[in-house]
């Protein structure tokens, strides 16, 4: 057994004080608590304090934290070879790509390490098809993208965020892209040119508040993407592997898209690896040299995504989603609170979006994590519920008074 609390040779009081004076300030951090390690849907903090883990970290540890399967990929292929340049074969790859093509359904996938590669990935491959297979002209390609949405942090991606903090004081902005609400697919089809080569689209928008389409939202892109000749991408990096109580997202309408892009917990949030996922006339718009990354598809990642992916088809975590999902959500939605607009979501991803006299989400959240659970506030007013996939009955059961409480707390 190994032994789970590292010697401290920083007072836990200190760790603010030493962020604060040598770490850039790019987070807001909820509360003080010092995490040291974690254990299924448990962390633990520098105190030897537990807390249930409602954040996931964004999903990314759907699996549980330390997942001993994917700790053991890790460990032994640590040992064997974590790198080798793609200019060389390496026996994990071929592994990876025969699992992701089994999981998903696409032919083919193309690994890279965060998210936001990811989904620039997916951009650099629609544009390319857009000039050589759909032909239109050369640096012309529009992309459609949704008010609200979360796809990350790279220079371009935020070149058609929404939110001013993650892009005012960063542009000039990636030209290219065309931005419609979310939900509304009227405004999709006004915006389409001849010359629109895709469609970036979150099934379910995570980081802006947990906002659910209405119903046939998603099949109706995907036929207007197939209807104009246009590449339906589906940024399942926070809903898809699960979470939302199917493998994907898009399942829960049959609106397969032509590019799927995943991340988080596709590594169960040991190592960061990304994908994205088509068939191969899309696939083989790249050729080589178009794009690359010196850690995309290294062996230690495909080794801990392929274990990472097996736990979720064999503990059948998309199953589990749905029926703890459905039995959370109805416990939440019950809780009496005058503070309570919405309890909203899809399998274990759900909102509390509080009211106008509630004093904004980030009190909640200060007070459960007090009490023992984690949670953050998501676009001032949404607290997110997203546990490991591995939570059980009695775990959600043991949070219902709590939360119960907290919702009624008058501001102070
Ligand atoms: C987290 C997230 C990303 C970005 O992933 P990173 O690994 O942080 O770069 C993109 N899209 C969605 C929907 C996300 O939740």
């Amino acid at each position: 057994m190994l032994e789970k609390t590292e010697p401290q040779t920083i007072a836990p009081q200190q760790f603010a004080e030493i962020e604060r004076k040598h770490g850039a300030n790019n987070y807001t951090i909820l509360g003080d608590v010092v995490l040291s390690h974690g254990e299924g849907v448990w962390l633990y903090d520098t105190n030897g304090n537990r807390y249930l883990d409602c954040l996931s970290a964004y999903s990314a540890v759907s699996q549980g934290h330390c997942h001993p399967r994917i700790l053991q990929a890790m460990i032994d292929q640590a040992q064997r070879l974590p790198l080798a340049s793609r200019a060389f074969r390496n026996d994990q790859f071929a592994k990876f790509l025969l699992k992701l093509n089994e999981v998903t359904g696409f032919d083919k996938a193309l690994p890279m390490n965060s998210g936001a590669e990811a989904i620039e990935t997916a951009l650099k491959l629609t544009r390319k098809w857009a000039y050589t297979r759909k032909g239109v002209p050369h640096n012309q390609a529009e992309i459609i993208v949704a008010q609200g949405n979360f796809h990350g942090r790279t220079t371009t991606i935020i070149s058609f965020s929404t939110e001013t903090a993650y892009r005012e004081m960063f542009g000039p902005h990636t030209p290219g892209f065309t931005t419609v609400p979310y939900g509304d697919i009227e405004a999709i089809r006004r915006s389409i040119t001849p010359n629109t080569a895709g469609i970036l689209i979150e099934p379910i928008q995570g980081e802006g508040g947990v906002i659910v389409p209405p119903d046939g939202y998603m099949r109706a892109v995907r036929d207007i993407c197939t209807k104009n000749n246009i590449l339906f991408m589906a940024d399942e990096i926070q809903v898809g592997l699960g979470r939302t109580g199917k493998m994907f997202a898009f399942e829960h309408e049959n609106a397969r898209p032509d590019i799927l892009i995943l991340g988080k917990a596709l590594s169960g949030g040991f190592y960061p690896v990304s994908a994205i996922c088509a068939d191969t006339e899309i696939m083989d718009v790249f050729e080589p040299g178009d794009h690359g990354s010196t850690y995309g598809g290294n062996p230690l990642g495909a080794a801990v995504a392929t274990e990472a992916l097996n736990v979720i088809v064999d503990e059948h975590l998309a199953e589990r989603a749905a029926e703890l999902g459905e039995y959370y959500l109805e416990r939440l939605a019950e809780i009496p609170s005058p503070y309570v607009k919405e309890v909203r979501g899809k399998g274990l991803l759900i909102g509390i979006e509080v009211n106008e006299t509630a004093g904004g989400a980030h009190r909640f959240c200060l007070e459960l994590q007090k009490r023992g659970i984690l949670c953050k506030d998501t676009h001032k007013t949404v607290i997110r519920f997203a546990p490991p996939l591995v939570i059980d009955k009695e775990t959600i059961d043991w949070t219902i008074p709590i939360v119960t409480e907290v919702l009624n707390m008058p501001q102070n």
